[in-house]
């Protein structure tokens, strides 16, 4: 079988068309991918049998020319997605024998369009996380470097960014509240898009935090997460925050011309922590972009050093009331308490859930208190407003910037023995610095890898713009990707 490395959803569909090798051969090869990296600790559940069904049904649709958009394409769904008889685990003790009896909306979507799952994917534990390393199954590790002096994949989707960059899969569905797309997409070296809030169903992503969940899409080109994309957006009646409007599938041209696009450098991204290489390659990309005479400008975003702490107090206020319907009733973990209903409640709880989620729920009820509510909560609302304004001042039409360009990340993947040397607070106010105040104000945003590092590692940066800017950002993507050229992996 040809290279497949950066094999596009329509390269690998022309090859079944031209007879070159069969979906069934295809996912065997991804499958095998799969059981060869198991030590990258990717996939929580590999639905081999699942797969190789869907990949006949695939077969016989390209074989009689009815061929759908993702007819043999294998896809990988983070673990924190509902799929009807799968397990879905979050990756904790609470869900880790939970089954759903439906699917969530981004799922049956990808199945409709005739995509092949190979598998559920690694997290932190509820998506609560930037390194994919607390997760009761273990941590994933970074395929770029793995084995002694592993580095970790980012988080909290680091098994789909993994299951992209090692092979098994051409696309995989991740979740973004704070970065947790596009985080692991730039340090495992593949394209992560975090759609427009409301723009593609929420309905059966088990929620971390409500008014900034959103399901993320990874693949190693563009045109994929496209492709991808067109096929998951769109209204869905089963969630009432999904977008009204029609959604119009997006093109993306071969090439574009940048002159009349101006796209803005904040200068509050320049912060402190940065590393060197991760500036050289955001001062490289801004030149590479201005010499395609794109217009590059200065701006501010005054409030983004405000972001991480009320990104943190309402995250942890969500979390507080999302977490409560955990009581050893309704689903998922029960533990053996028969003294009283509170006992009952306190030792599922307890046992159901890690540390790291346990100090989010005690920390948002404490804010969430009466006496408390006006002074955090509500301050952080309103703060949450200003940062959103930052975002629409500099996008005005008039004086304005279509896009922003930053770092997705301050480094390259750090160490797994650095990494877990700080607690998941201190890494998450560090290394969701650049991409959390995307979800705050609810715009699409993408990462994009650029080159290696000194260490080998991928380097990433970031496009951000208004709502619903999609078709600009990924066709200013697709640009980059040109003029870049990024080594991808090959493990297969
Ligand atoms: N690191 C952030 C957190 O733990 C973001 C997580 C995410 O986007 N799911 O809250």
């Amino acid at each position: 079988m040809k290279k497949l490395s950066t094999n596009t959803i329509k390269g690998i569909q022309n090859s079944y068309r031209q007879k070159e090798f069969s979906p069934t051969q295809f996912i065997e090869k991804c499958l095998e991918t799969a059981k060869k990296t198991k030590d990258l600790n990717a996939f929580i559940t590999v639905t081999s049998d699942l797969c190789f069904n869907q990949s006949t049904e695939s077969e016989r649709r390209i074989r009689s020319n009815t061929c759908n958009f993702l007819d043999g394409i294998t896809v990988a769904v983070k673990d924190n997605f509902c799929t009807k008889d799968i397990r879905t685990t979050c990756a904790s003790n609470m869900l880790k024998n939970f089954t759903p009896t439906y699917n969530a909306t981004v799922y049956s979507k990808l199945m409709n369009a005739g995509a092949c799952i190979v598998g559920k994917t690694n997290l932190d534990e509820f998506a609560m996380g930037s390194g994919t390393v607390d997760s009761i199954f273990g941590p994933t590790h970074n395929p770029w470097c793995h084995g002694e002096n592993c580095r970790i994949p980012g988080g909290s989707s680091g098994g789909s960014a993994v299951a992209v960059s090692s092979g098994a899969c051409v696309v995989a569905i991740g979740s973004d509240t704070g970065g947790s797309t596009r985080n692991p997409a730039a340090l495992c070296g593949v394209v992560g898009l975090k759609p427009t809030y409301g723009l593609v169903s929420r309905h059966g992503l088990i929620p971390l935090v409500n008014s900034m969940d959103v399901p993320g899409i990874m693949a190693k080109k563009v045109e994929d997460v496209c492709l991808t994309l067109n096929v998951i957006a769109g209204p869905d009646e089963l969630d009432s925050t999904t977008l009204k409007t029609k959604f119009n599938p997006i093109i993306i041209k071969d090439d574009i011309d940048l002159s009349k696009i101006r796209i803005g450098i904040p200068k509050e991204y320049h912060c402190e922590g940065m590393s060197d290489e991760v500036i050289e390659t955001w001062q490289y990309v801004i030149d590479l972009l201005a010499n395609e005479k794109c217009i590059m400008k200065s701006v501010s975003l005054p409030h983004t050093s405000v972001s991480i702490a009320v990104y943190s107090i309402l995250n942890q206020c969500e979390v507080a009331s999302n977490m409560a319907r955990y009581d050893g009733l309704e689903y998922g973990l029960r533990a053996g308490a028969d003294y009283s209903t509170e006992e009952l409640y306190a030792s599922t709880r307890s046992e159901g859930f890690n540390n790291v989620v346990r100090s989010r729920i005690f920390a948002g009820n404490y804010f969430l208190l009466r006496q408390n509510y006006e002074k955090y909560f509500i301050k952080a609302l309103k703060l949450r407003r200003l940062i959103s304004n930052d975002f629409n001042n500099v996008f005005n039409v008039d004086q304005g910037v279509d896009l922003l360009l930053t770092p997705s990340t301050l480094s390259d993947a750090p160490l797994y023995k650095d990494f877990i040397s700080k607690n998941n607070r201190d890494q998450c106010a560090f290394q969701d610095y650049c991409t959390q105040p995307a979800n705050m104000a609810g715009i699409p945003a993408i990462s994009v890898p650029i080159k290696l590092s000194r260490n080998k590692m991928p380097l990433s940066l970031q496009l951000m713009g208004p709502m619903l800017s999609e078709e600009l950002l990924l066709n200013v993507v697709k640009k980059i990707e040109n003029l870049v050229n990024f080594p991808f992996l090959e493990m297969q």
